[in-house]
C-alpha cells in the first residue's frame, strides 16, 4: 500500500495551496479531488478574473461562532504574503473597488500558479478520485480509494462547503468530522441572492437589470453600502449578497435607495426653484427612471407636482425610499451561493495548526469549517491563510 506523509482531500484553493507549501517543505504529499481538473471554483470566481484577496483583510470581515478563531492564521499568512506570490509569478492584477484584488487577465493564472507551486513541491495529484472510506489506527489513517488504498500519518480535509454542487461540492468534510466525533454546526447558503414573495416579485419584475447604490441593513443592525440589483427572481448585487450572510428566514431588511442624498433638503430646494416640476421627474434626477416609473405605478410615489406635495406625503416618500422594509421569501440557496455558512465547529480545532484537538493527525482547512468571509476576496484569503497554518504544522 502506498504511503504519504500527508494526504489532502480537495484540490480547491485551500487544498492546492496547502499541498504546495507542505510539499515544498519536504513532505511527500498526495492531493485528491473528485473532479477532472483542480481549482474549479477558482476558475469561476470573480467573473473569471478571481478576486484572490482583499487589501483590507481583517478578522472583522469573517463570520464564525468563534470570531477569534481566524485571527492567528490571518496574521501569520496575510494578504501581502499572497500578493507577493502572485507577483513572483508575474500575474498582473488591479484593485477593482473596496480593496478587492482581481487578475487583469484570467483566474486561470491563479490555478496555473497553484499547479506550478504543487509541481515544485513534487505533490502527487489524483483527480476523478473518490474516498470510499477512512480508517484510523495508532499509526495514522488508511483511505480506501476507488481502485486501491493509501496510508498517511496526516490527513487534511479541504473539501469545501456545499455551494455550487455543479462544481463538485459535497458534504464529505462534514461527514468525516462526524465520523471522528467532531461537532458540525448547521450549514446554510451565504453570499446569495434573495428571492421575493410572489406579489412583490410580480410588481418589481419590470425592474430586472436595474442597479442602484444602496445601504441595506439587517434586523441585527449589520449594514452594507454597495449596489443593489433587481433581478427576475428577486434582489441581488453586492449589498444583498453581503447582507444574506446575516439574514435569518422571516426577518425584514431595510433598504435605503438614496444613501447619499438628504432627500428632504433636495425636495425643498427643488420645490423653491421649480414648483411646477413633477415629483416623478424630480426623483428621476436621483434614481433610475425605470425605478421611479415602477414605484409610481405601484402608487408608492404620488402623481403630483412639487408644490402639491404635502408634508405628510413627503415624509412617507422619504420613508419609502430611504427605509424600504422588505421581507425576502428566502434565498436562491446553494445552487447560486458563493459560500456555505457554518460547518466544522472551530472549537474542535487548533487555531494555530487547524488540527482536530480530539483527533491528532486530522486537519480541516478552508471553507469546510465555520469561518465565512464577506464578499470581496476574503474567502480566498481564508483558504490561503488556513492552508498555510496547516502546512506549517505538517512539516
Ligand atoms: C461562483 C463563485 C465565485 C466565487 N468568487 C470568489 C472570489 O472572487 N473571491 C473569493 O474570495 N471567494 C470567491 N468564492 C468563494 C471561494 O471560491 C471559496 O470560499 C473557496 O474556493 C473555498 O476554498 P476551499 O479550498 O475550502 O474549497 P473549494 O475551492 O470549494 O475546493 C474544494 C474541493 O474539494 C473537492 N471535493 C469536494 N468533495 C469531495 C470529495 N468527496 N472527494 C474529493 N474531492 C472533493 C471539490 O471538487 C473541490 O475541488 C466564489 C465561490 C463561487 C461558488
Amino acid at each position: 500500500m502506498e504511503k504519504f506523509d500527508a494526504i489532502i482531500i480537495g484540490a480547491g484553493a485551500a487544498g492546492m495551496f496547502c499541498a504546495a507549501m507542505a510539499g515544498q517543505a519536504g513532505s511527500r504529499v498526495l492531493l485528491i479531488d473528485n473532479g477532472k481538473k483542480p481549482g474549479r471554483k477558482i476558475l469561476m470566481s470573480g467573473g473569471g478574473r478571481c478576486n484572490f484577496t482583499n487589501l483590507y483583510t481583517e478578522p472583522a470581515a469573517y463570520l464564525s461562532q468563534n470570531p477569534h478563531f481566524c485571527k492567528s492564521a490571518l496574521a501569520r499568512y496575510t494578504q501581502w504574503d499572497f500578493i507577493g506570490m502572485v507577483d513572483k509569478h508575474g500575474i498582473a492584477w488591479h484593485e477593482k473597488t473596496l480593496g478587492q484584488l482581481f487578475c487583469d487577465d484570467s483566474a486561470q493564472q491563479i490555478v496555473e500558479m497553484l499547479v506550478a507551486e504543487c509541481e515544485k513541491g513534487k505533490v502527487t495529484t489524483r483527480l476523478r478520485s473518490e474516498v470510499l472510506g477512512i480508517e484510523r489506527d495508532e499509526q495514522g489513517f488508511t483511505l480506501q480509494l476507488n481502485g486501491d488504498s493509501v496510508r498517511t500519518g496526516k490527513l487534511v480535509i479541504a473539501s469545501g462547503g456545499l455551494s455550487m454542487p455543479g462544481l463538485g461540492a459535497t458534504p464529505f468534510g462534514y461527514k468525516v468530522a462526524e465520523q471522528f466525533g467532531l461537532k458540525v454546526l448547521p450549514t446554510r447558503a451565504g453570499l446569495v441572492p434573495f428571492t421575493l414573495h410572489k406579489q412583490l416579485l410580480e410588481q418589481l419584475q419590470v425592474l430586472s437589470g436595474v442597479s442602484v447604490p444602496s445601504v441595506i441593513t439587517a434586523e441585527n443592525g449589520v449594514s452594507f453600502r454597495e449596489s443593489l440589483l433587481f433581478t427576475h427572481r428577486g434582489l441581488s448585487g453586492p449589498a444583498v449578497l453581503q447582507l444574506s450572510s446575516y439574514w435569518e428566514p422571516g426577518e425584514y431588511v431595510s433598504v435605503n435607495l438614496l444613501p447619499d442624498t438628504d432627500l428632504e433638503a433636495f425636495l425643498s430646494e427643488q420645490r423653491n426653484d421649480h414648483p411646477n416640476q413633477s415629483l416623478k421627474n424630480t426623483l428621476a434626477m436621483q434614481l433610475p427612471k425605470r425605478l421611479v416609473e415602477c414605484l409610481q405605478q405601484l402608487e408608492q410615489i404620488p402623481d403630483v407636482t412639487l408644490k402639491q406635495l404635502n408634508v405628510r406625503q413627503q415624509e412617507e416618500l422619504c420613508d419609502k425610499l430611504q427605509n424600504w422594509q422588505v421581507q425576502p421569501n428566502g434565498t436562491e440557496g446553494y445552487r447560486t451561493a458563493e459560500v456555505t455558512l457554518g460547518g466544522v465547529d472551530t472549537n474542535e480545532l487548533s487555531s494555530r495548526t487547524m488540527e482536530a484537538k480530539k483527533v491528532p493527525g486530522l486537519y480541516f482547512i478552508g471553507e469546510v469549517m465555520d469561518v465565512t468571509g464577506w464578499l470581496g476576496g476574503y474567502n480566498f484569503q481564508w483558504a490561503w491563510s488556513s492552508a498555510w497554518a496547516c502546512a506549517e504544522a505538517l512539516r
